[in-house]
């Protein structure tokens, strides 16, 4: 028995014909459609990555509108979630300068910072004292980070004396650079040391470390030679003027946020 292939086909296209018919309708219609929207040229996944500027890989934010936090209390600010970050120089890693008799930056330097955070800590404040390189610097996010070193102990001449303050260039830091710098020249008047600033301080390595928007900088307290004693032995003024800062620097910020959440309703 023989049956001819040409015949079922046939057969088949006939009693199906509305169905074809529509099938290749709808087939023209979505070729039309995609042919309408395409670009004019081929465009590469390449080019349309370097165009959106997706920085490296294919992602790109979504915006959304997200309304603010109910306003609970109006008459007083409840204290926000401030939380600071001090770096003690050197610490876990090396000793830094080194006196001819063996005092070393790393000790100065701890010392000061941890008098700046008891201080800190007694008026409620969370502080936290960090490693030179603590792993933690790493997206590190907080109200204000600071790291506390010193400048050598080599005699240089009468005028290696003072202080210098150096503010994160990823992370607008002005408004933190400046309440230190005023706060700790007018509690230990020392002078302020701008033409010594080096680029260990401008390109400080946690200032590229810490997470956009948190205000960091870094200073030095002062040189452990001419120094000394207000480094070591006299450091009421050096913690004070570094705790008057940060509460500048901390009042600035209140004030910025209560102008915000007015400015909402
Ligand atoms: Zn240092």
């Amino acid at each position: 028995m023989k049956q001819s292939p040409s015949f079922d086909w046939l057969k088949a296209v006939k009693s199906n014909l509305p169905l074809i018919v529509f099938l290749l309708l709808a087939t023209g219609g979505m070729l039309t459609v995609y042919w309408f929207y395409s670009p004019p040229t081929a465009v590469s996944t390449e080019a349309i990555i370097a165009e959106a500027d997706l920085e490296g890989g294919l992602w790109a934010p979504i915006y959304k509108d997200v309304a603010g936090p109910p306003v609970t209390q109006r008459l007083v600010q409840s204290p926000g979630p401030i939380h600071i970050g001090i770096i003690s120089g050197h610490r876990g890693f090396d000793s830094g300068a080194v006196c001819a008799d063996g005092l070393t930056e790393a000790t100065v330097n701890a010392g000061i910072a941890e008098q700046v955070t008891a201080v800190l800590q007694a008026e409620g404040i969370t502080v936290e004292i960090l490693d030179e390189f603590d792993p933690k610097l790493d997206n590190y996010a907080a109200t204000a980070l600071l790291s506390i070193h010193a400048d050598s102990c080599m005699y240089v001449n009468e005028l290696a004396t003072g202080f210098k303050i150096a503010g994160s260039s990823y992370t607008d830091s002005a408004a933190l650079s400046v309440c230190l710098e005023q706060a700790y020249a007018a509690s230990t008047n020392l002078p302020y040391h701008a033409n010594t600033i080096t680029a260990d301080m401008t390109d400080y390595h946690a200032f590229r470390e810490v997470a956009p928007g948190t205000q960091a900088a870094i200073i030095e307290v002062g040189f452990m030679w001419l120094d000394r004693d207000l480094l070591t032995t006299n450091t009421d003024p050096v913690v004070q003027g570094i705790v008057d800062g940060l509460h500048c620097f901390l009042n600035t910020a209140t004030v910025r946020q209560a102008a915000m959440a007015g400015d909402d309703g």
